[in-house]
């Protein structure tokens, strides 16, 4: 890494960064961190610009763009599950763009999806959270909940053998993406392009930063600021139009299109009152973003029998809205990002199969937030799709 690089992350990362695992010895990060620096980047600045190109298509509104994958990647994830998701995704992005006409980005939440912020650091138990694969595991027992960090070369490892599934054939055209989150994981990846100078994550080639790492004065955001990569940044219905403009302004310096996509997760009572205020506050610094809808994160609830849980009607409500807030403003409505899954889970309830709340104990296998089953995610990819061409 150039030395002038070096300082730039330093500095960046040296401010307060919220959702760092508690590591038992800080010391022992290092040593991993030097190795995984040695590792060749899982993506490169080739494939990540080939990507930026197709963000710049979505935020010009000649194009949209599909995300999605598990809420949390584990490491021990079959070919099977893998290759469900990714399929989903393909059939997904192939009935938008055979209804619509319009091509369609196919970006996963995969090879790099396994590190959760939490709301506590103690879960029901009393035992620490499980803060994703990334972390520490998610057996409720004590030694296990113990940070580990040699688990970031595991994630290496998980993410390249995932990589190396999407590689191939059909899959090609998938990009990956993840929440970076984890900052220890996420540096030692970094890498400079000597074709053009710039900083790459080379952990994924779409990073966005979570509601709950947002700050405008915190780590998450700095760091995000020196990426070349596409970035994004969820924003929940506390948002002020005066943040989604400093992000725009900060994340999108030289006005570039595509660089940017805003990830609204406002929830489906919300998305109408709060979002236009955002959009047009956003217009006005002059940058094309991608807007795009995340309609789980704000509709989360918990079942009767305790179950995390979603509405397949409030998904549906909320891309709904975002759609009527962007059509009444004539800006492009680019795009979703959801958790879905190819397995026939019943995680999320309603939906074609009507999945009642006694249901969710069936299958519920997420380790994290309830993902759509391949029926629900392919009802809605049809209801987007009816959207965008309406
Ligand atoms: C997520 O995408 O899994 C997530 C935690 O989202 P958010 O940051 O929007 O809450
Ligand atoms: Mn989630």
């Amino acid at each position: 890494m150039p030395p002038e690089w070096s300082e730039r992350i330093t500095a960046a990362l040296g401010r307060p960064a919220a959702q760092q695992p508690p590591w038992p010895d800080p010391g022992q990060t290092r040593p991993v961190s030097a190795f995984l620096s040695t590792l060749p980047p899982l993506v490169t600045p080739e494939e990540v610009r080939a990507l930026r190109r197709q963000t710049e298509l979505v935020a010009r509104g000649e194009a949209f763009l599909l995300q999605g994958g598990d809420c949390a990647e584990t490491f021990d994830a079959t070919r099977e599950h893998l290759v469900g998701t990714a399929a989903t995704l393909l059939r997904m992005a192939a009935v938008v763009s055979g209804a619509t006409g319009k091509p369609v980005v196919p970006v996963g939440r995969l090879a790099g999806q396994y590190a959760k912020p939490r709301s506590d650091a103690v879960d029901g138990l009393g035992l620490p959270v499980y803060r994703g694969d990334l972390v520490n595991a998610a057996a409720p027992e004590p030694y296990g909940r113990v940070p580990d960090p040699v688990r970031m070369v595991e994630a290496h490892r998980a993410a390249r053998a995932t990589l190396d599934l999407l590689r191939i054939g059909r899959f090609a055209g998938i990009h990956t993406s993840h929440e970076a989150l984890l900052l220890d994981y996420e540096r030692p990846q970094l890498t400079v392009d000597p074709a053009d100078g710039r900083l790459y994550a080379g952990s994924a080639h779409f990073l966005w930063i979570g509601e709950r790492t947002r700050r405008p004065d915190g780590a998450h955001i700095a760091f995000a600021e020196l990426l070349a990569n596409p970035v994004g940044v969820k924003l929940g219905p506390g948002t002020t139009p005066a943040e989604a403009a400093e992000y725009a302004e900060r994340l999108d310096p030289h006005g570039e299109p595509g660089r940017l996509t805003l990830i609204s997760r406002m929830g489906a009572a919300r998305v109408r009152e709060v979002l236009p205020a955002l959009v047009e506050r956003v217009a006005a610094t002059g940058r094309q973003v991608v807007w795009q809808c995340d309609p789980m994160h704000g509709n989360t609830r918990v079942s009767a029998l305790g179950y995390k849980t979603r509405h397949f009607d409030d998904v549906v409500d909320e891309v709904e809205g975002f759609f009527e807030v962007h059509r009444a403003l004539g800006t492009h409505p680019g795009g979703v990002h959801l958790e879905f899954t190819g397995d026939r889970v019943t995680e999320c309830l309603g939906g074609p199969g009507e999945v009642t709340e006694t249901d969710l104990a069936g299958r519920y296998e997420s380790t994290c937030d309830p993902r759509l089953n391949v029926e629900q995610a392919m009802a809605l990819a049809q209801r987007t799709a009816r959207l965008i061409a309406r």
